[in-house]
């Protein structure tokens, strides 16, 4: 969940590829790199050689076909609990069903389990377990097409098997209530990754969102990242602040993810990763998730929706208000409608915009280390144009082709990545022994 963002704008019927001609080139290695890219396989290369649009579809067309898409963040859970969305549904407004992934070619969606930051603190638990609850029941009702997947070759198992697995993400330190065991029961439950803070500070370390009070990490987090080294649970750094990020990456004895941030260098944003955490990530092993949301990706975006805001809060404060007097709630597709007249005003950037930052953190910290964390459903509509549900996955596919990622390069990038993190931190926690007693 994103909590900043909106609209619900463009259909999500076929918008067609935009004319790439004034789109910026890569920039070419060095000659003698470059000769010697075309003998042997240079690793963590990073786009040898621009595509034509129609070479670029036929690598695309190959590499859907073989690859297992990874998508490390959406937040559909809270739909199927408070609006009865089915997962099945052929005219879903939302951005992830079952139709709009097969559509799409993504294979592998991590539902999120996201509780408020300002839940009654007594029931976060408790929501948790009714969003754990419901992403099963959605699975059971669609078992024909998808399976839970608790492990790197249950995924593998399950693609084979043609059909879609779905995993599940603990969303927010604060969703445990300051008690560690907590850990042990989701992960008995099948989530396979806690971020350790959302927006605001919480018991386990500082977010990037709000005053530090921890100066990082608190003892009580760096328990739970040993924990979850324990467990094998992903340790999530999206949200986190910067130092809360450091400390993280300094315990870990995995890997860790972030599964659902994008570059600071070319958007300014908290939340977002600085060239030098890129850095230390990739040093880590670990894997960061681009996220889609336009007002991570697009400063001009970001501005411009910073002034609608107040004007679209409140007309969605008075909605709810209304609602509320009919004894009714405002449903998330009802939001969505008040928040898609907002987006209509603004300057929105296009899917290329992703490309750019899956660019700039290969570069950066190399094509090993990057991956996809679309936000889906969290971003109330916020998506770029030609990503408008998960369905359009293979438009950015098609452009990293033409960026001149090579097969493999794509492979990893779209899923390849997050399979190998997750095997090593499978494999941390049975170097380091699953039991653990006690609260901390
Ligand atoms: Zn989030």
């Amino acid at each position: 969940m994103t909590v900043i963002d909106n609209d619900w704008s463009a259909p999500s019927v076929a918008a067609p590829l935009r004319n790439r001609a004034g789109l910026e080139i890569m920039p070419l290695k060095s000659p003698i790199v470059f000769l010697l890219s075309l003998f042997v396989l240079v690793p963590s290369a990073v786009c040898a050689k621009e595509r034509s649009e129609a070479e670029a579809r036929k690598v695309a067309q190959r590499v859907l076909a073989r690859a297992i898409v990874i998508d490390t963040h959406a937040d559909t859970p809270q739909m199927m609990l408070d609006d009865n969305y089915d997962l099945g549904d052929p005219a879903s407004p939302y951005m992830i069903s079952i139709p709009k992934m097969r559509a799409g070619h993504l294979d592998a969606e991590f539902f999120s389990i996201w509780v408020d930051v300002d839940w009654p603190k007594q029931d976060l638990i408790h929501r948790a377990l009714d969003l754990i609850d419901v992403v099963n029941e959605q699975v059971a009702r669609h078992a024909g097409d998808m399976e839970m997947a608790r492990t790197a070759d249950d995924i593998e198992r399950i693609h084979r098997a043609g059909k879609l697995a779905a995993l599940m993400g603990v969303e927010g330190g604060h969703i445990i209530e300051g008690d560690l065991r907590v850990l042990d029961i989701y992960y008995q439950l099948g989530v396979r990754y806690l971020t350790l803070t959302h927006t605001k500070d919480d018991e386990l370390g500082d977010s990037s969102t709000d005053k530090p009070q921890w100066n990082g990490l608190s003892e009580l987090g760096r328990h739970a990242v040993e924990r979850m080294n324990r467990l094998g649970m992903m340790v999530d750094i999206s949200h986190v602040a910067d130092k809360t990020f450091y400390d993280a990456v300094a315990i870990s004895k995995a890997p860790v993810i972030a599964s659902h941030s994008s570059c600071r260098a070319l958007c300014s944003a908290p939340r977002n990763m600085t060239d030098d955490m890129i850095r230390a990530l990739a040093k880590n092993d670990g894997v960061m998730d681009i996220n889609f949301y336009e007002g991570f990706l697009d400063p001009a975006f970001a501005s411009a929706y910073k002034a609608i805001e107040p004007q679209m809060d409140a007309d969605l404060k008075a909605a709810r208000e209304k609602a509320k007097q009919e004894g009714k709630r405002l449903t998330y597709g009802e939001e969505m409608k008040i928040q898609q007249q907002y987006a209509a005003q603004l300057p929105r950037p296009s899917f290329e915009k992703i490309a750019d930052h899956i660019d700039h953190a290969a570069q950066v910290g190399g094509v090993d280390h990057v991956g996809l964390g679309s936000d889906f459903d969290g971003v109330d509509g916020f998506v770029p144009r030609g990503m408008e549900d998960c369905s359009k996955l293979p438009n950015l596919v098609i452009e990293l082709a033409r960026r001149g990622y090579s097969e493999q390069d794509l492979q990893k990038i779209l899923g390849g990545n997050l399979l190998r993190v997750m095997r090593q931190v499978e494999q941390v926690s049975q170097q380091l022994g699953r039991t653990v007693y006690g609260r901390r």
